[in-house]
């Protein structure tokens, strides 16, 4: 994964799902570190750049 495709309020899919169930999340909060919102639960989880990478599947859409 490419984290210059991993742009604010850009979707993503993870490979394992959140407690709650869900598998996507919206970025939003991006530099040295990135936040990341559970578009199920909507709880927000800070991850380094190098773990996002490794939890990201894919890109569903990119927001404008
Ligand atoms: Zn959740």
């Amino acid at each position: 994964m490419d984290l210059t495709q991993l742009t604010l309020n850009t979707v993503i899919e993870t490979k394992k799902p959140h407690p709650c169930g869900g598998l996507r999340w919206k970025i939003v909060r991006t530099g040295a570190d990135f936040k990341i919102r559970c578009l199920t639960c909507g709880r927000v989880v800070m991850l380094t750049p190098d773990e996002l990478r490794k939890r990201v599947r894919r890109v569903v859409e990119e927001e404008s």
